[in-house]
């Protein structure tokens, strides 16, 4: 028994990282996943065959979620092609790093339009669907950066601000449909994307980190699958911080000196 069985879900940005991990994993536990793409269409059909690999069904995606019309479109095709959707994974994003008194109106509605109005309008979506069987599952991927704001990225951090107050009102909004809406906030997570931000990402978030480690896609994907299991039934509205205890701000074992 897997801890979504016959499931299908839909996962944003699943192409890489983070969103392809979250893919593979809700395949071992046994739900079928639409892989969405934006620029990365051999992204996505490698994951495809990973999950087809697993024995679940795939089905790719290219969609730009900045656009409410294919969020709708991702949404109802991702439906059509699962014969359903029970489970929604909001993750596509962007990262995008400039001085402050750079940063001009195109990077402000690159990042908010990308991570914070595609969860409002592909959740809108998936609900209308997920209500008819009063049951759902919407998962967000929002980021320490909403607690503790990362320098030369404030449009970031405001999306990921905003995400996790959207997820509360939404939580809210869908609870009598049977539709939870939650949110997992990782730390560091090493990723093809992350390996280029400096020199040995890992290593040195492994210093920062209580648990003395760099985070991987599969620590949020437990996270989702938690929240989109049974164990889960009487949760929403929650923020999961997967950070190896780096928000706490103690840093890591190996800088504590006592
Ligand atoms: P990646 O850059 O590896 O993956 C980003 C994914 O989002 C890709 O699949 C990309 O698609 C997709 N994407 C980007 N823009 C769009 C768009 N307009 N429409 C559809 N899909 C889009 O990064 P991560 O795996 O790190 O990011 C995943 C999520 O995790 C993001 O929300 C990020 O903010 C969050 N996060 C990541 C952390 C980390 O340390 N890695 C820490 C905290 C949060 P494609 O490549 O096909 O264009």
């Amino acid at each position: 028994m897997g801890l979504v069985d016959g499931k299908r879900a839909l996962v944003t940005g699943a192409s890489k990282g983070i969103g392809a991990g979250i893919a593979l994993a809700l395949a071992r536990e046994g739900a079928d996943v639409a892989i969405n793409y934006n620029s990365d269409a051999a992204g996505a059909e490698e994951v495809a065959g990973q999950v087809r690999a697993l024995g679940r069904a795939a089905t790719t995606i290219g969609a730009n979620v900045r656009e409410a019309a294919d969020c709708r479109r991702l949404v109802e095709e991702a439906a059509r092609g699962l014969g359903g959707l029970d489970i929604l994974v909001n993750n596509a994003g962007i990262t995008l790093w400039e001085d402050f008194f750079e940063t001009d109106e195109a990077h402000w509605d690159a990042t908010i339009d990308t991570n914070l109005k595609s969860v409002f309008f592909c959740t809108q979506a998936a609900a209308k669907i997920m209500r008819e069987g009063r049951w759902g599952r919407v998962v967000n991927i929002s980021s320490g950066a909403s607690r503790s704001p990362f320098r030369r990225a404030t449009p970031y951090n405001a999306s990921k601000g905003g995400m996790n107050m959207l997820s509360v009102g939404l939580a809210a909004e869908l609870g009598r449909y049977g539709i939870t809406v939650n949110t997992v906030g990782p730390g560091a997570i090493l990723i093809e994307r992350t390996s280029h931000e400096m020199e040995d990402y890992g290593g040195h978030f492994a210093k920062a980190t209580p648990l003395g480690r760099v985070g991987y896609p599969e620590d949020i994907a437990g996270a989702v699958l938690y929240y989109c299991s049974d164990a889960a039934a009487y949760v929403t509205g929650q923020v999961f911080w997967v950070d190896g205890g780096l928000g706490l701000g103690v840093g890591g074992f190996s800088e504590d000196k006592s």
